[in-house]
């Protein structure tokens, strides 16, 4: 047809993506809001409507941007960066960086002696420009009838008292405050009062055991803790104020003593009366936080001041706390969120991650604020009252841009698809994924049946390290294929190398880098600079290292393979996790799979699947059959699963991803070798899989 001609012709003329990109022998196409996704097809097209009215509306103008940003950074960023306010210019040198262990210490700088405050830009700026009256958040409770809002004039309201408070009680420029609240508009709050006064929060996710939260108080020497008494989550009660009360005295045992543990009083899931207290220390934020004044100065600071530290999600070892500054990462987050999701000021954006993730920081709090943006936040859990919920909130709140991780996709998926076509969902435009691959197969019934062929997904590849979005779609601009993450955001460089750390063109698959910084990049791991070089600097000399195995395609686009760590090695086939588990659940009656390689006499490691199936379909050597084939089908005799576990569930990470060190320990039944598995989601998936290993 004349538009798949169009990009053709577009796509040819990518000379500055890596070789090999631009080619299209042939083109099976279906176009955004004509029909259905399916497996023959390679490519969805955006329709000219919606790319029509996109912020980028080409693969040509994404060309001439992202060109810019690569030949002149300095000038395309700061270009983006006046936008915001700053007390002061940067100076002359907007990016400073060493890229290369092998030149001396690694060292990330952008907008260096320019002054500002990201809270200020969020929140003030914003109602300086006549945005006051305009909702900032709407608050969706755990109960289908609990809800609240807040106008940006609100809430700035609201950030100055806590700041004020904060401010009263000795918090300075540079001090770490730990925020463990589960998802009340508290949550943002608090981190955008933080940030107004140059305190650096760190965040841990309301999920945590009061080990990890110990952990985490120690690491940081914080002298403030901010948590609410309880919370309901479904029909559980959750009892954060004892899980603080453990973890503040384990870290008094470690010499970092808390001098104030403020409490918000969730009357929803608890009385003050029954909530265990200590006088002189602990305060109810009720009881003080009104009493302040709803105007504070900020604390203006350098570009390159300490925002936030949060810690990695610990998919893969011990946790990272990882470091980001305050003006690279706001034009960064802001600029990310804009065009990856197609913003535009009448949008209603809900992201379903927690505030203790990162994507919560970047893509709940900071890009949609920065932007003046309408957000959801929910409180409770994505299945409860029942599998309907989302499209409930979606609908209550007329929700535009949905954005959420693959595992939520795949279990909505287990189950009837009447929870989602009760809904109307009219209101959806554009859908996000981010936490691990999406297989091909959950992507087209997130397109299909969510978003009623109508929405482009935005798969955005990026780390807590990264801030933001590196690798991504923007909506409008390119056509999709359902699975990889297409092309690299602006002035971003991806690389794949080999095990030698030697670039490859065109079509390949290796070690996915980044060339050179990009504004929101972490500049340091807290306290152990060296660790940093180390894990992320060392491994490829000149690149940063994502530990993320990827492959391009003859078209250059990119598509995430897994965690190199992860990688299985078959008879010298090196076999990426993802692309058999997208095998797998390509299958009708497979819902989500997860695969790890055993020690095999022969070929050295051999395959082995753990797979969880549709509600309702029993376990049949049939099927297991059928499985093995569709794995032979797709991809090939070599990584044809040896063994197929029966897995009522996976474990997995409390942001849900699967957590693969586990299952190789069962796979090869080192069960004594388990490892801490108090930090997993449902500690009990580990029991049945163990009793189920032999059927
Ligand atoms: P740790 O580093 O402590 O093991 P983690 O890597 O899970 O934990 P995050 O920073 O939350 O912590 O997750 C980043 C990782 O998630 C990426 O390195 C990648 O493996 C995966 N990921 C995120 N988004 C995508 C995506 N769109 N496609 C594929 N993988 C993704
Ligand atoms: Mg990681």
């Amino acid at each position: 047809s004349h538009r798949t001609d169009n990009y053709l012709r577009h796509m040819e003329s990518m000379k500055i993506l890596p070789s090999g990109a631009g080619r299209i022998p042939h083109l099976n196409a279906v176009i955004l809001g004509e029909s259905l996704a399916t497996e023959e097809d390679d490519f969805v097209l955006p329709s000219e409507q919606f790319a029509n009215q996109a912020n980028v509306q080409s693969p040509e103008q994404y060309l001439e941007m992202y060109k810019r940003s690569i030949e002149d950074p300095a000038g395309f960023w700061s270009e983006i960066a006046s936008q915001f306010y700053w007390k002061q210019k940067w100076g002359h040198q907007v990016v400073h960086e060493n890229f290369d262990v092998t030149k001396g210490n690694i060292k990330i700088e952008w907008f260096k002696g320019g002054i500002t405050n990201i809270c200020y830009n969020c929140l003030d700026r914003n109602v300086e420009a006549g945005l006051g009256d305009k909702v900032a958040l709407y608050w969706e409770g755990n109960e289908l009838d609990v809800d609240a809002k807040l106008t940006y004039t609100q809430l700035l309201h609201q950030v100055c008292q806590v700041a004020n408070y904060l401010k009263d009680i000795g918090v300075k420029k540079g001090d770490a405050v730990i925020i463990y609240l589960p998802m009340l508009m508290e949550l943002p709050i608090t981190m955008l009062a933080c940030a107004r006064i140059g305190a650096v929060h760190s965040v841990v996710f309301a999920g945590f055991s009061s080990e990890s939260l110990s952990q985490r108080i120690i690491d940081s020497k914080a002298k403030v803790v901010i948590t609410c008494n309880a919370v309901k989550r479904g029909s559980k009660v959750i009892y954060l104020k004892d899980i603080v009360d453990t973890a503040i005295n384990d870290s008094a045992q470690n010499g970092v003593s808390i001098d104030v543990c403020l409490t918000y009083e969730n009357t929803l899931a608890l009385t003050r009366e029954d909530t265990k207290w200590k006088e002189g220390r602990d305060i109810w934020w009720q009881d003080v936080i009104p009493q302040y004044p709803t105007t504070c100065p900020v604390e203006w600071l350098d570009a390159e001041d300490p925002l936030f530290l949060l810690y990695t999600s610990g998919s893969t070892g011990k946790p990272k706390g990882v470091l980001h500054t305050t003006g690279g990462y706001m034009v960064y987050t802001a600029t990310t969120f804009k065009y990856a999701f197609d913003y535009k000021p009448s949008d209603i954006y809900w992201c379903t991650a927690d505030c203790g993730w990162i994507t919560g920081h970047s893509y709940v709090t900071y890009g949609p604020m920065l932007n003046g943006a309408t957000v959801v936040l929910y409180e409770g859990a994505p299945n409860y009252p029942d599998a309907g919920r989302s499209w409930n909130i979606v609908d209550k709140y007329k929700v535009t841009i949905f954005y959420t991780a693959p595992t939520l996709v795949r279990s909505l998926m287990r189950d009837s698809d009447e929870y989602v076509t009760r809904y109307s969902r009219k209101s959806l435009r554009v859908l996000g994924s981010v936490g691990e691959p999406i297989n091909p197969s959950a992507w087209r019934w997130f397109y299909n049946v969510i978003g009623d062929s109508r929405c482009p997904i935005s798969d955005t590849w990026w780390q807590t390290e990264t801030g933001g979005f590196l690798i991504t779609p923007l909506p409008g601009a390119w056509p999709q294929k359902p699975g990889s993450a297409t092309f690299p955001f602006f002035g971003v460089q991806p690389v794949i190398v080999d095990e030698k750390g030697v670039e490859i063109d065109g079509e390949c698959s290796g070690y996915l880098c980044v060339k050179r910084s990009w504004p929101g990049a972490f500049r340091t791991l807290y306290g152990d600079h060296e660790r940093y070089e180390t894990t992320y600097f060392k491994p490829f000399a000149g690149y940063y290292f994502s530990g993320d195995g990827c492959s391009r395609d003859k078209d250059g686009y990119y598509w995430l393979t897994g965690r190199v760590d992860d990688v299985i090695n078959v008879s010298g086939h090196r076999i990426g996790t993802a692309e058999v588990e997208s095998a797998l659940v390509s299958h009708a009656q497979c819902a989500e799979a997860a695969v790890v390689g055993v020690e095999h006499e022969v070929k050295g490691q051999s395959i082995y699947a753990f797979v969880t199936l549709v509600d309702g379909v029993p376990y049949s050597d049939e099927l297991r059959k059928e499985l093995v084939l569709t794995v032979r089908k797709q991809i090939g005799a070599f990584a044809a699963p040896d063994k197929i576990h029966w897995a009522p569930g996976l474990p997995k990470t409390r942001s849900g991803k699967i957590m693969r060190r586990v299952l190789r320990k069962i796979a090869s039944r080192q069960l004594d070798e388990l490892g801490d598995t108090s930090t997993l989601a449902d500690p009990n998936v580990v029991n049945q899989l163990i009793e189920l290993a032999d059927s």
